[in-house]
């Protein structure tokens, strides 16, 4: 289970213009922060629209779940509210309901990409949203700009029943992770697979499987998993900036809870269960 999988509940992602009503959602962000409230420490409340007192057209339709639309406050400009603190979205890891987490992840992402998609980077023009799609519009040179998705690869690292782990250097997450990065201009997955993997831990990889994909928003990311064999020599030599730790884990030495969150977790859980595909 991932933070994308939300039960029954559906996520509608198409785009709208939709005029916000009062007892709709808005998420609110300041940097990473996001205004919100926490019934007994994990249920997360938004504010609605009508307790913002701010005008319609400050607020931007972004999706709905089931038929509770969300939308986003569109320029932040201080706003406290009663009751409600600003927190990391890193809570969002751990908030109920589940759907309105992804919620929250999903807002994350857009909010980044409104905030940093105001001018055309072309003519330097004020953007326009446009009305049928996402997607803002230069009325100078024509450029169209749609939301940036940045695809990264996770492998999990195989040598016969024991699976690659590692710990990042100087990073907040601090549990294990298998080995991840940014798939780089002009190259094809498989080759940022075999990069990132020599990279990090100075390994050769074969046999690549498709494992699941992840929508990530804290990082604007599209996340692909994958497990692959190591070819040859498996001494690790790992890439100090990046890792602190790298280490071979057999199956039953793999002692982590599920978090119904994250891709990685979910992979490493299913090597320990020897789910893996092969
Ligand atoms: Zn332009």
């Amino acid at each position: 289970m991932m933070i994308q999988d939300i039960g029954d509940h559906i996520f509608h992602n198409q785009f709208a213009k939709r005029e916000v009503t009062d007892d709709d959602w808005v998420f609110v962000f300041y940097g990473n922060q996001l205004l919100c409230r926490l019934v007994d420490d994990r249920g997360l409340v938004l504010p609605e629209f009508k307790q913002l007192s701010c005008s319609k057209d400050k607020v931007t339709f972004l999706f709905s779940v089931d038929d509770r639309a969300y939308f986003l406050l569109s320029d932040w400009d201080g706003v406290l509210l009663e009751g409600f603190t600003y927190r990391s979205v890193e809570i969002l890891r751990d908030v109920t309901p589940k759907h309105q987490a992804f919620a929250g992840f999903c807002a994350y992402h857009l909010s980044c990409w409104y905030r940093d998609t105001r001018i055309c980077g072309s003519c330097g023009q004020t953007l326009i949203p446009d009305d049928k799609e996402r997607m803002m519009f230069c009325p100078d040179c024509k450029s169209m700009i749609y939301p940036r998705i940045n695809p990264v690869i996770i492998v999990g690292v195989i040598r016969n029943d024991k699976i690659l782990m590692t710990k990042y250097n100087g990073r907040s997450y601090k549990d294990y992770a298998l080995i991840a990065g940014f798939i780089e201009f002009g190259e094809t997955v498989e080759q940022a697979i075999d990069r990132e993997v020599m990279e990090e831990v100075g390994l050769k990889v074969k046999n690549i499987r498709f494992y699941k994909s992840q929508p990530w928003g804290f990082s604007c990311s599209l996340l692909l998993g994958f497990f692959a064999d190591v070819d040859g020599d498996t001494h690790i030599s790992i890439e100090e900036e990046e890792l602190s730790y790298g280490g071979w884990f057999r199956r039953d030495e793999i002692n982590l809870p599920e978090d119904n969150v994250s891709l990685t977790r979910e992979m490493i859980l299913a090597f320990a269960a020897g789910k893996e595909p092969v």
